[in-house]
């Protein structure tokens, strides 16, 4: 069995205490690892080792230097891939094909954009007097924590760290104490691609343990966090106690709209992939389905035919679509929701699980109709294969259902009026608007939610600009002219 260690100034390391905990395969609910569990003890060293590299030399760095360094790291994750794949299906239960041809993929992009944009980010110049000059510079925080969740733990620990570092911060990794291991790895390929000691650590354990310890840790100035608004709102008051910077990727409940004139199609095909994809474990899932009344039936036939043709299976196969939950604890609370949309929707379509399934937190799709939006499967974030129908006659009534959440990460919405697609796009109250499509990111282009769904963005040179502080100076050359007589 693999045994996973913390790594920390270059070395891996089992927790202090000695401490461990087991590692479990959503799709055999086997022992696949054994993993350290990390106290306050192992932050500390964890800090202590990030602070020497950041000012042994890293947040110093000539910016060319750090971006020539995240390419060959780069390099290293794209020689990687199928391993970081493989890893990543197998510690999630997603399924092979979209680690490969997704995850994967997409961690070397992000990790190459960073490289790209370091040396790019430049200050701004500002006009004021003869004699003054005034400039910004953007200077790194220091010891940046990643706090990652399990639901896409490769591509979260690219979003974070690749920007976190090319601003010239180093780095603590958290990855949750259910998916441990492709951050394990990627921290191995750090130290194989010669990524000075420190720069990028790794420390695995449970979150109200491990986490606080980084969110409440006085030498951490930045915290990254990406998980659930509950658990998001207990960082942010414990890093409000030092005022850190903190940037939440949160929880969605997201609408996906489709208007009588949109490409049915593409509508159902894009609504099955936004419902299903990762089990309905992603926060950008489309999972509140929102279709005019005109084309409900028509519509729905259409997508009910579509999640027919889902396979469930062993995440291993390339011919699996949907794989399992991921841990026990999250299967039940999933069946819970199952059980209330039983007791309170209409049950429009349930599936089967193949009878050889018979290991593994496997949950068969469920769509459910529902007109009452005071059901909690209309306003909780329910991660998993689980979507709701609801009808609206008109615009202003689709607008209406849309916002009518606490949340506001993602939104998307089918029709083929341009007037439509703009006002949609500018009514809607969501960081992130899909027309016509679903889930299509680039690393060029800032990320972020509104109301519970977050604070600050990722990606972009707005992302990296969120790893640094932005410092104000202005030189005199002439007489000065604050003198109080
Ligand atoms: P979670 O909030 O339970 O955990 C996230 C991380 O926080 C884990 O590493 C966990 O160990 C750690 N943690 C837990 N308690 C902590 C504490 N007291 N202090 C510090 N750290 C702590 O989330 P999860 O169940 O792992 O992930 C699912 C959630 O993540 C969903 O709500 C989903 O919407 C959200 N998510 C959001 C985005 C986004 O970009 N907005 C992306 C992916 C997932």
């Amino acid at each position: 069995m693999e045994v996973i260690k913390n790594i920390i100034n270059g070395e891996e390391a089992p927790a202090v205490s000695g401490e461990a905990f087991e590692n479990i395969n959503p799709a055999t609910e086997e022992v696949i690892a054994e993993v350290a569990s990390s106290g306050a003890e192992d932050v500390n060293k964890a800090v202590e080792s990030a602070q020497a590299a950041f000012d042994g030399g890293w947040g110093a760095m000539p910016a060319a230097a750090r971006a020539a360094a995240l390419k060959k790291f780069c390099a290293v994750l794209t020689e990687h891939a199928e391993d970081l794949a493989k890893t990543e299906s197998l510690d999630v239960g997603k399924p092979i094909k979209f680690a490969t041809y997704m995850d994967a993929p997409l961690t070397s992009m992000l990790f190459d954009y960073a490289a790209g944009i370091c040396d790019k980010v430049r200050g701004t110049y500002y006009q004021v007097d003869d004699n003054y000059l005034c400039y910004t510079c953007h200077e790194p925080m220091g010891v940046a924590a990643c706090i990652i969740p399990w639901n896409f733990p490769l591509l979260i620990t690219a979003i974070k760290v690749a920007p976190a570092l090319a601003a010239g911060n180093t780095v603590i990794l958290k990855p949750s104490k259910d998916t441990p291991m492709s951050a394990n790895l990627v921290g191995k390929l750090a130290l194989e691609a010669g990524l000075p000691p420190g720069v990028l650590n790794v420390v695995q354990g449970p979150g109200r343990v491990t986490g606080q310890a980084l969110a409440e840790h006085p030498d951490v100035p930045k915290i990254s966090f990406t998980g659930s608004t509950q658990v998001g709102i207990q960082v942010m008051k414990t890093g409000a106690e030092q005022v850190k910077s903190m940037t939440m990727e949160l929880g969605g409940k997201n609408p996906n709209i489709i208007f009588d004139d949109a490409d049915l199609e593409a509508a159902v095909s894009g609504s099955l992939f936004t419902g299903f994809i990762n089990s309905g474990q992603i926060c950008t899932s489309g999972s509140r389905i929102l279709v005019q009344e005109s084309i409900a039936k028509e519509f729905t036939d259409a997508l009910v035919a579509k999640a027919a043709e889902l396979v469930v299976g062993p995440p291993s196969e390339m011919t699996t679509d949907q794989g399992p939950i991921i841990t026990e604890e999250h299967y039940k609370e999933v069946l819970d929701f199952i059980a209330l949309g039983e007791k309170e929707c209409e049950t429009i379509y349930k599936a089967s699980l193949p009878e050889d399934l018979d290991k593994g937190f496997f949950v068969p799709v469920h769509i459910f109709g529902l007109q009452d939006t005071s059901c909690a499967l209309f306003r909780r974030e329910v991660f998993g294969p689980i979507l709701t129908i609801t009808t609206f006659k008109d615009e202003d009534e689709a607008v209406a259902l849309a916002n009518d959440s606490m949340y506001g990460l993602s939104a998307s919405f089918w029709t083929k009026d341009f007037g439509r697609v703009n006002r949609m796009a500018r009514a809607i109250k969501s960081g992130i608007i899909w027309g016509n499509t679903c889930h299509y990111v680039t690393p060029d282009a800032p990320y972020g939610g509104y109301k519970h769904s977050g604070v600050g963005v990722e990606l972009g040179v707005e992302g990296l600009k969120d790893f640094m502080k932005t410092k104000t100076v202005y030189l005199n050359a002439g007489p000065d002219k604050m003198a109080l007589k």
